[in-house]
């Protein structure tokens, strides 16, 4: 199991796969723990690294988790054969804002596409069992969200950077929710169902 985890970390490099990074990973995992989470949706697999990364914390765990591009889907699909969890961790392939489900999770982590933050918050929060959790990476967006607006030269980037600020409005305003927001990793926001 060690030596997937290495191959698949290996793989994000070569490949720019942006994969959690090890104090983000750390964090989560702790979360898990401590938590006693059992179910995850997570929106976003890329390769698998961090569906499997939370399925390996204990033997009960299961983890849903939702890719849209295919070369990362089939990659991830091989991952997670090699790591025997095709019985704990379930991959669909789509766009997460066509998928419906139907299962309530302890914890839904967020780590798709940074400008869709808020939709898949409010797609995905019903399937948010009663004081779960809602956790979104790169909140920071690669150190941008510190910076100013003229310091940040494309305008894609800046519009991106814009929605990112907006979705941490969101979440502050949000009186359904109580958010914490951490500077771990790339940035995460725990967000707790009050
Ligand atoms: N959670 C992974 C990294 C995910 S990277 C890990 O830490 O190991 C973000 C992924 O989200 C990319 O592979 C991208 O293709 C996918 N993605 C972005 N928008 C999406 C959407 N609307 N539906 C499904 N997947 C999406
Ligand atoms: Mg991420």
């Amino acid at each position: 199991m060690n030596n997937l985890i290495e191959e698949m970390k290996n793989y994000a490099v070569i490949n720019h796969v942006p994969i959690i990074t090890d104090g983000g990973l750390h964090y989560l995992e702790d979360y898990i723990k401590k938590h006693n989470i059992k179910n995850i949706l997570e929106v976003g697999t890329a390769i698998g690294y961090s569906a499997i990364c939370m399925c390996n914390i204990d033997s009960d765990i299961t983890v849903t988790t939702i890719e849209r591009d295919e070369a990362r889907y089939l990659e991830a699909v091989k991952n997670i054969k090699k790591g025997n969890l095709e019985d704990r961790i379930e991959l669909i392939f789509g766009d997460a804002l066509e998928v419906n489900l139907e299962d309530k999770y302890d914890l839904i982590f967020i780590d798709a596409a940074k400008a869709q933050n808020g939709k898949f918050f409010e797609r995905f929060e019903i399937n948010l069992k009663d004081n779960g959790t809602i956790i979104t990476d790169n909140m920071n967006f690669h150190g941008l969200v510190f910076k100013n607006e003229e310091e940040i030269e494309s305008r894609n980037l800046r519009q991106l950077v814009r929605k990112v600020r907006n979705y941490k409005e969101f979440l502050i305003s949000n009186p359904k929710y109580e958010t914490l927001f951490l500077d771990i990793g790339d940035g995460l926001a725990v967000s707790v169902k009050k």
